[in-house]
């Protein structure tokens, strides 16, 4: 555990929200276990227990308070590191959709014995890999009894029990309660219509929404996404079918406001834990910011900035294609080019609330003349690439475990150089510590003349660069003048490596 016992009592005292994540409190006296903003009297220190994670309160044998509710807490932190073998596997139980058991399956994957990643779980978060699916498992279906009114024989399939016995038992073992029970307790305040489900997802203070609005807003592909009066919305495909979903600021509940419509409550878990994604929603700030301060060049930019996140992406394929299309072009010219590919090889939305299309799947653009739409057809060539390689599977956005071996693969396709890779590991994978060190961008904004320099620079900031280069975008002026680089002797990146998507980031 990261997180020493003094820090955990003082954070616990004063019910601080930087902390709702990061460790949990088992109470002795009551049995239950709770974060660290609970609203329950607090208990003395010689009755309390801090575990690292829920799963291993609960393996302690404490039940989930009803009152703070721990399944509404925001998510593992990244703090493990970024390629540790534990924050893979956590990476890949999110994605699996919480099949059961399959630890053999899951250290096979990430490349090592079960036994070996049994004790890194251990280690690092408190619990086995079974517990943490489990937990992450027990939550999602108390989240979706008192969120949503889905029948319970849903609920169990949505939250990955197999059976509604097994929802029952495991429900009851763990709250003391049958799920309708649990459902009577929740006061549903907003009625939600057939196929949408409202979830509040929590992050950790501080957040900043205009930051992350302001940069989605400027590369919503028409027809697929659309930034209207403070919310984000777009459209979906998964497994065939298509839904869409928006999402709003609640700075007074600390969360996000997402509205999923999608017809498959199986997908919800998958679909929230995107957008959990997408939202930079378990990024720990204050770490990240303590560590980032400790560079004059970016402390005042971290104080301006406070919150400031990584937007990752709905689907990496998309993100990618769309890093291909911003090469030298400015963000409005690939944002206009993403919505033609869109409206001219995407599927039509059915009922889209404004929204028209859904983004074409890789098996679409494999075979598309991508070029028609008004490209250089060594660009829609890229693309195709790109396309061809994601079905035949030498590309995988899914399931990522090695992100030296997929930016590896990612520049083995003519036309994609270091930067759009880096930038889409960045996005699309959400490595914390991809850097895109040849983006002219981050070197005016520091006012260095190389690449070297600039790489060397940014050894202090690991294993947080992906922030380090959002905050420096956000100098003004950082990404305006592409073409002018500082110094004469300035190493250019070749033009495949400048992704002017990013040209006008402002904040
Ligand atoms: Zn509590």
């Amino acid at each position: 555990m990261e997180l020493d016992w003094q820090t955990c009592s003082r954070a616990r005292l004063s019910r601080d929200a930087r902390f709702d994540g990061k460790f949990f409190i088992g109470v002795r006296t009551s049995g239950v276990y709770c974060r660290s903003i609970c609203p329950a009297p607090t208990a003395k220190e010689k009755n309390v227990r801090y575990f690292p994670t829920a799963a291993a309160a609960a393996e302690a044998g404490f039940r989930p308070c009803l009152r703070c509710r721990p399944e509404c807490s925001p998510g593992t932190p990244a703090w493990l590191g970024t390629p540790t073998t534990v924050s893979r596997a956590l990476r890949l139980i999110s994605e699996s959709g919480l099949e059961d058991g399959g630890v053999e399956v899951l250290a096979e994957r990430v490349g090592v014995g079960s036994r070996h990643l049994r004790r890194l779980f251990l280690q690092h978060l408190g619990a086995t890999p079974i517990a943490v699916a489990q937990t992450r498992r027990l939550h999602f279906a108390k989240k979706l009894i008192d969120e949503s009114s889905l029948p319970m024989s849903q609920v169990a399939l949505a939250s990955g029990f197999g059976s509604v016995r097994r929802f029952n038992a495991g429900i009851r073992k763990v709250y003391a309660r049958t799920p309708s029970q649990i459902r009577r307790l929740a006061r549903l305040t907003e009625f939600q219509p057939d196929n949408h489900y409202l979830f509040r997802l929590r992050f950790r203070p501080p957040y900043h929404w205009e930051g992350m609005l302001a940069f989605l807003a400027a590369r919503a592909t028409p027809g697929v996404e659309s930034v209207e009066s403070g919310v984000y919305q777009r459209s979906i495909a998964l497994n065939g079918r298509q839904g869409h979903f928006s999402v709003s600021f609640d700075p007074e509940k600390q969360s996000l406001t997402a509205r999923v419509q999608f017809d498959d409550p199986r997908s919800l878990f998958f679909i929230t834990e995107r957008i959990r994604a997408m939202f930079d929603l378990n990024a720990d700030w204050s770490a990240i910011a303590k560590s980032l301060k400790a560079d004059p060049a970016l402390a005042e930019r971290v104080e301006k900035l406070p919150g400031l996140r990584v937007p990752g992406c709905w689907n990496g394929f998309e993100l990618a294609v769309r890093a291909i299309l911003g090469q030298q072009v400015s963000v409005k010219g690939a944002t206009s080019l993403a919505g033609r590919i869109a409206k001219t090889f995407g599927q039509p939305l059915v009922t889209g609330n404004g929204l028209t299309h859904v983004f074409p799947p890789p098996e679409i653009l494999a075979d598309a003349n991508v070029a028609s739409i008004g490209l250089p057809r060594a660009r829609g060539e890229t693309i195709r690439a790109l396309a061809r390689a994601v079905c035949e599977g030498r590309i995988r956005f899914e399931e990522v475990l090695d992100s030296r071996l997929f930016l590896a693969r990612l520049c083995e396709i003519p036309g994609i150089g270091t930067w759009t890779a880096q930038y889409v590991a960045m996005r699309a994978l959400g490595e914390p510590d991809a850097f895109p060190s040849g983006d002219l961008g981050l070197l005016r904004a520091l006012g260095l003349a190389r690449t070297a320099e600039l790489e060397r620079r940014s050894e202090t900031w690991r294993p947080w660069r992906a922030y380090a280069a959002m905050y420096l975008w956000s100098v003004p002026g950082a990404s305006k003048l592409l073409k002018n680089v500082p110094g004469k002797n300035a190493v250019v990146p070749s033009p495949e490596k400048v992704d002017s998507a990013l040209t006008t980031y402002r904040i």
